[in-house]
């Protein structure tokens, strides 16, 4: 159901040494996912997060064997989510380790890496082609439907940054071919007025493109806007994914960060 790749002239796939990474604005992006760790099940194996029950010294040899492979795990802020619509902007004194609590992370700053975990909730990463800027959203449908996607790109535009100098990637997350939602989810949805077509006859959501149409309305430019069509659920060799595994599994990692000049 899931298209392998997304757009044809960004350097973004699967990474030869594991999980996908490409290049964006001025920084670069990275999203793992379950495999090179060493957790068991349900966690097995490269599960990220310390938040779901997994060993402590499991998750942080998996955040190493990552950070090896290329995932700037090492040094990272995590970004505390909840669901909502609050961005956060890291400075230079931001310390690694747990951030601010907020579903989106901007920064400015080389050398600082954003992180977050997923597991089919769909990160959405925004960057400047004009100006060393960019970051990382965190949308489920709750965080859709409330507005993560516009929040981040006017937190950037508040900073200085228009919209229409913004490029997005619509990463790895739960397709419309696995999200059957529940009528309170459609409702939620439709409130939005985005237009036909994000729920299908079977009420299967396309967080992908209500959060594309969602960063489309609030000024980035359709072909500046990549969606990778990589579904979580679909993919179990490659993926972590709540709706799949039943809410107990591990998180997939993405990641965004500015090399210093
Ligand atoms: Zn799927």
């Amino acid at each position: 159901m899931a298209s392998e790749q997304g757009d044809r002239d960004r350097p973004w796939g699967p990474d030869p040494a594991g999980g996908w990474s490409g290049q964006l604005g001025a920084g670069r992006l990275w999203f793992t996912g379950r495999v090179g760790g060493v957790s068991a099940p349900p966690f097995a194996t490269l599960n990220l997060s310390r938040h779901v029950r997994d060993l402590p010294a499991a998750v942080a040899e998996n955040r190493r064997r990552a950070a090896i492979r290329g995932a700037p795990t090492a040094d990272a802020v995590w970004g505390q989510l909840i669901h909502g619509t609050n961005v956060a902007w890291l400075g230079p004194e931001a310390a690694t380790g747990p951030g601010p609590v907020a579903d989106g992370l901007l920064t400015a700053q080389a050398g600082l890496t954003i992180a977050m975990t997923f597991a089919d909730c769909v990160p959405i990463w925004l960057a400047s082609r004009a100006a060393p800027v960019g970051g990382l959203l965190h949308a489920g449908w709750r965080g859709t439907v409330r507005g993560i996607a516009r929040a981040g790109v006017e937190a950037l535009h508040a900073g200085g940054v228009p919209p229409d100098s913004l490029e997005a990637v619509i990463g790895p997350s739960i397709g419309p071919c696995c999200y059957e939602v529940g009528s309170d989810v459609v409702d939620a949805v439709a409130a939005l007025d985005l237009g036909p077509g994000l729920v299908d006859a079977r009420r299967h959501l396309d967080l992908w493109e209500a959060n594309r149409r969602l960063l489309h309305g609030a000024g980035v430019a359709d072909e500046r806007i990549v969606v990778t069509g990589l579904c979580t659920a679909c993919h179990p060799e490659w993926f972590f994914s709540h709706r799949r595994e039943g809410g107990r599994t591990g998180r997939n990692g993405g990641f965004w960060r500015m090399d210093p000049a």
